[in-house]
């Protein structure tokens, strides 16, 4: 690749539908990220309930080859460009995820695991949703529920590397949705999640999106990536950005991202 570092994870009007329609396209990323020197991976929402469901998912009728040659396209022109999916993935539907990774894997450069629902139709990143499944379960319950669907997943080692480890706390926290006292929302509990990404040899992603929401900070925090790094974690970097101008604002904190956990990393290795 051309340049030195990659932000991982940018989202796209047209595959990708959380987004504005009038949101960002591939060429739209490449400009900024050609102006401003960084490689970027497109991951696009792979969501198989909804793909099959919903006929207005863009992904639907198999669209995921015009997806790739869109992109292959492209990088015969661009060589600071991966193609890229974020992948959600089902505790039902993992021999379907399987089958995917064997047909796609290949065809893809990247390829991340992530979970925003287990109960299709109720992704916790959706505050509105989030607030539906608290009228039919205990907050407990739902936190309870996302970190052992994120422990199938990862022991699943269907993915190589992991989204986003504790964006459950994305709306629950204490500035916003507040966890009851029975919660367990300690960081140590992240922390055994990433150990558990170290031992499946996954690479865990420092999504620093979170500072757009109500709980200011990375998934997982700082400090949680550099422990789990000082562990030997191997990682990536995603902006996670919906827009044009979040991209922007996010390539000198993805690039500062990198430089402070290489350094960390490098400095393991001095030793
Ligand atoms: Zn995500
Ligand atoms: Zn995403």
């Amino acid at each position: 690749m051309k340049f030195k570092f990659t932000d991982y994870h940018v989202h796209t009007a047209k595959w990708s539908t959380d987004i504005d329609r009038n949101g960002p396209y591939f060429e739209d990323y490449i400009k900024l990220a050609e102006i401003h020197e960084i490689n970027v991976c497109f991951l696009d929402h792979f969501e198989l309930y909804s793909i099959e469901e919903d006929k207005t998912n863009p992904f639907s009728d198999g669209n995921i080859d015009n997806y790739l040659e869109e992109i292959d396209e492209l990088k015969e022109t661009y060589d600071f460009i991966f193609s890229g999916l974020e992948v959600e993935y089902y505790r039902d539907r993992e021999i379907e995820l399987l089958e995917f990774m064997d047909d796609y894997n290949r065809e893809l450069d990247f390829i991340g695991g992530t979970i925003h629902e287990w109960i299709p139709g109720y992704p916790i990143t959706t505050r509105e949703k989030l607030l539906k499944l608290l009228d039919i379960k205990e907050i407990k319950t739902i936190i309870d529920e996302y970190f052992e669907t994120c422990e199938m997943m990862v022991n699943s080692k269907i993915f190589k590397n992991i989204c986003h480890i504790d964006t459950i706390f994305r709306y629950i926290n204490e500035n916003d949705i507040k966890p009851t006292k029975d919660c367990n929302i300690s960081e140590e509990r992240v922390l055994e999640l990433g150990r558990m990404c170290i031992k499946n040899n996954l690479r865990i992603e420092y999504n620093i999106s979170g500072e757009r929401f109500p709980i200011g900070r990375p998934f997982p925090s700082k400090a949680i990536i550099t422990q789990l790094v000082k562990e030997g974690g191997k990682y990536f970097v995603g902006s996670d950005s919906h827009s044009l101008n979040y991209f922007e604002k996010q390539i000198p904190k993805v690039k500062d991202a990198y430089k402070y956990l290489n350094s960390i990393r490098n400095h393991l290795s001095d030793k």
